[in-house]
């Protein structure tokens, strides 16, 4: 019999899992609830499954308290479809939408609406590095845009929103790499969006959380499958979803629940991310990349004094069972991803390592 070695993993996504969750997962793989087979077998227009696509969207609801002004819906393409499906949804021809570029993704999202119409970037932190988000007065939104289009925590730079703006357009958010992992009031916003991979479960799935006033909007000429009313009138079930991300999804929120909701999440979340920060704050040979105010607690970035150390920072991490340390490819540096998965002895292992890296090469 081999034993099991499970790394401390700080991937940025896909994402550590609650072992309880990959447990439970293992344990029902042959047979799920008396059904005779896997979840992956069985038909998605059964009642087995059916069952488990509404308990995920009424856990969802429960943790996020989401109203029934709000359709919870599963759709595949990741989070980056959702890019190109919010302008083409929700921009009728001729209105303008305001979207605030604070890094990669953001950026992303910016090339999607630009492509397909009026795009209006109302503030970039390019110039700046992209080391914050906006501060609410140096917002000036375009009057009758059509939505304002935020990411609340950018992955890559490791910044978040500290509070999130005040709009009369509808606010959406790409939440992917933040999703329950703080408490936020749905009702501020028009539309939330997220890959799964990180927070809530594997990849290939975005949850959407969109009011329903807004699902009407849809000019005719948006083909079917990407229309979000289609989705909607299914239940998400128009088309084969990935039921195997769904049946996750349900898992980790039956676990979030059972663990206390997003409180609790929120509470070890902000203590990783300070002992963390504590340590990057400590002395000059850690070069934290986000200004203060701006910190995100899930993604956290930062440089050392050259490439060569950083490199050696990650390898030296790998070796001692400290896995994803390496910044995204596109920005260098280094970057520990803390998603809800993650628990303060992974955090405490990191920092130990970061103490002793500093000692040896400070
Ligand atoms: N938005 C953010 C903030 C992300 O971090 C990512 C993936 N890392 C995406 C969008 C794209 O998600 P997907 O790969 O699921 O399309």
């Amino acid at each position: 019999m081999t034993t099991m070695t499970r790394i401390h993993n700080f991937n940025a996504g896909p994402a550590a899992l609650p072992l309880p969750v990959l447990q439970r997962a293992q344990a029902e793989l042959l047979e799920y609830n008396a059904q005779g087979m896997s979840v992956m077998e069985m038909s998605h227009r059964g009642k087995a499954f059916e069952a488990i696509v509404n308990d995920a969207i009424a856990n969802i609801r429960a943790l996020m308290g989401i109203s029934d002004d709000y359709a919870v819906l599963f759709l595949q393409g990741g989070a980056s479809l959702q890019f190109a499906t919010i302008p083409m949804n929700l921009r009728r021809p001729g209105e303008v939408a305001d979207y605030v570029d604070t890094g990669s993704w953001a950026s992303k999202a910016i090339k999607e609406g630009k492509i397909q119409g009026e795009t209006n970037v109302i503030w970039s932190g390019k110039a700046e590095n992209y080391t914050r988000a906006p501060r609410p007065e140096e917002l000036a939104f375009t009057p009758g845009a059509a939505y304002v289009h935020i990411c609340s925590n950018e992955t890559i730079g490791g910044i978040r929103w500290p509070v999130f703006p005040k709009t009369e357009a509808p606010l959406i958010a790409d939440m992917s790499s933040e999703i329950m992992s703080r408490v936020i009031d749905v009702n501020r916003f028009g539309m939330i969006y997220a890959g799964a991979q990180k927070n809530i479960g594997p990849s290939g799935l975005a949850l959407v959380i969109m009011r329903k006033d807004l699902i009407a909007r849809t000019p005719d000429t948006v083909p079917i499958f990407l229309r979000y009313d289609t989705h909607a009138e299914e239940n998400s079930l128009y088309n084969t979803p990935n039921t195997w991300g769904i049946y996750f999804v349900k898992l980790v929120t039956d676990y979030m629940l059972e663990q206390g909701g997003v409180p609790e999440f929120q509470k070890r979340n902000e203590a990783k991310a300070a002992a963390l920060y504590d340590v990057l704050d400590s002395s000059a040979f850690w070069k934290p990349h986000a200004a203060k105010d701006s910190r995100s607690i899930m993604n956290v970035t930062w440089r050392l004094p050259n490439e060569e150390l950083e490199a050696q920072f990650a390898g030296e991490a790998k070796k001692a069972g400290l896995e994803g340390l390496k910044g995204h490819r596109s920005v260098g540096g280094l970057r520990a991803s803390i998603y809800n998965a993650v628990s303060m002895e992974d955090v405490q292992a990191l920092v130990a390592f970061m103490k002793e890296f500093e000692r040896k090469n400070g």
